[in-house]
């Protein structure tokens, strides 16, 4: 028998650090479906049982857990907002002004209908398969996430002699998790001449324990039947291609892959909505609403960020502004020197006293500097010591906006590194 479609005022899609602070900051006059596909909400935060979060949103060093407990306590105590976890969303279209979302849970497939939309469903991580290496995938190869699931939430210990691809954020902060847990690490092998993940992380996560780091280097191939016995490295060159002669082997029982992470978009995708292919993640006004009226995109469904505490900021942001939106007027951002720059587009009938942007630099620059201009006149400017494209940076920016103005944001240093980041 089909079920009577149930209505809401918000349907937020995803209960992690995104979807809770989303849900959080929606005011109280607006009923808020939050659905989560997993048994309790959280996220990927569940398995960061690290330190390091919160520093900013709580002025506390918090782990993953803890920073999301926070925001579930919070959540749970609006009598707006209804949780409906173990609820995954397998279809949303669009049905005249309205949204249809199709989920299915223990319960059965059921429909919700809603006028606003929030996206807030993270990222996947780029598998062993998303890039070039030989051989048979035996038990063994797994991507960093995978190996955290192992080791923090199910208590399993996945290698005891392993090497891993990829200097992102997740693969260093699982090069010491494993270590500490006694597997021998052999090393990060990165195929960029820069690490891809935080300073911070490097010297906490590798330097501090003695786990080497080997740049312009790659996995080309997988031994091993069953269960992975040893890999092959190469060097390669400035265009990341493998090295002929470079080869060598190494001994070990599991490869970790950690090179990368991409917006989480098909929902996105299968309703039309504009996709910047620089981040990978809808196209969003500062209140995080897409290209299309009504739907919004936060955390890292919108871009992959390294805090969790500017997800929350990002979240909020677009919690606070669902259903109080006016038509809107939006002036495109240009933007020079990023690898990516969020918002994409500012609403002039939205502007706020400051307005925030989140942007990476597109090469390692020294001496630098953010410039905003309107209509060619600096309205802003800042400098840092420093920008690496891993490390994500914010600003706020006093801004007026007319809707026929030129917006622009431009990076430029005195030392820019001549190995462009991807
Ligand atoms: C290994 C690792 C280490 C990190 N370390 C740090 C750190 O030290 N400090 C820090 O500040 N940040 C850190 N981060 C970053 C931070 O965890 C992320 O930025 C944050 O979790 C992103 O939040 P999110 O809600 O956008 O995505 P997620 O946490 O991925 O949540 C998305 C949610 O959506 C749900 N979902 C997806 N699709 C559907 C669907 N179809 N139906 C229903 N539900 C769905 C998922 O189940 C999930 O719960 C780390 C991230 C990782 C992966």
């Amino acid at each position: 028998m089909l079920k009577k479609v149930i209505n809401y005022d918000v349907v937020i899609i995803g209960a992690g650090p995104a979807g809770l602070a989303a849900a959080e900051a929606v005011d109280e006059a607006f009923s808020v479906l939050l659905i989560e596909r997993e048994a309790r909400a959280g996220g990927i935060l569940k398995q960061c049982i690290h330190d390091g979060f919160g520093l900013v949103r709580f002025k506390e060093k918090l782990s993953g857990p803890e920073y999301a407990e926070r925001y579930i306590q919070m959540v749970l105590k609006k009598s707006n907002v209804k949780l409906e976890t173990l609820t995954f969303v397998i279809k949303v279209e669009k049905v005249k002004d309205e949204y249809l979302i199709t989920t299915t849970s223990k319960q059965g497939i059921q429909t919700y209908a809603t006028k606003r939309l929030i996206l807030a469903n993270g990222c996947r991580e780029r598998t062993a398969r998303q890039v070039n290496i030989h051989g048979d995938r035996p038990a063994g190869v797994m991507t960093a996430g995978n190996a955290q699931n192992f080791v923090n939430l199910m208590g399993l210990m996945p290698t005891k002699k392993c090497v891993i691809l990829g200097s992102g954020d997740i693969g260093l902060i699982m090069a010491r998790r494993l270590k500490l847990e006694g597997a021998d690490v052999l090393g990060v092998y990165e195929a960029k001449s820069t690490p891809s993940g935080l300073s911070r992380n490097i010297q906490q996560c590798l330097i501090d324990f003695d786990i080497p780091l080997h740049l312009s280097k790659t996995v080309t191939r997988v031994f091993g039947n069953r269960r992975v016995e040893g890999v092959e490295i190469s060097s390669v060159d400035e265009k990341m291609n493998p090295i002929k002669g470079t080869e060598e082997y190494i001994e070990c029982d599991a490869l970790v892959v950690s090179v990368g992470l991409i917006p989480e978009n098909e929902i996105a995708e299968n309703l039309n909505i504009s996709i910047d292919r620089r981040t990978r993640g809808p196209f969003v006004d500062q209140n995080m609403m897409t290209l299309t009226d009504g739907i919004y995109s936060v955390g890292n469904a919108l871009h992959v960020h390294d805090l969790v505490d500017y997800v929350s900021e990002v979240s909020e942001t677009a919690g606070k502004n669902v259903g109080h939106e006016r038509k809107r007027e939006l002036v495109e951002v240009a933007s020079k020197g990023c690898m990516y720059l969020v918002p994409q587009y500012i609403d002039v009938n939205s502007l706020k006293e400051k307005t925030t942007f989140f942007f990476r630099s597109n090469t390692d620059m020294l001496k630098a500097k953010v410039i905003v201009m309107v209509n060619g006149e600096e309205i802003y400017a800042k400098k840092y010591v420093a920008l690496r494209p891993p490390e994500m940076e914010k600003i706020s920016v006093p801004l007026k906006l007319e809707k026929d103005d030129k917006l622009e944001v431009l990076l430029s240093a005195e030392t820019i590194d001549a190995c462009p980041a991807e």
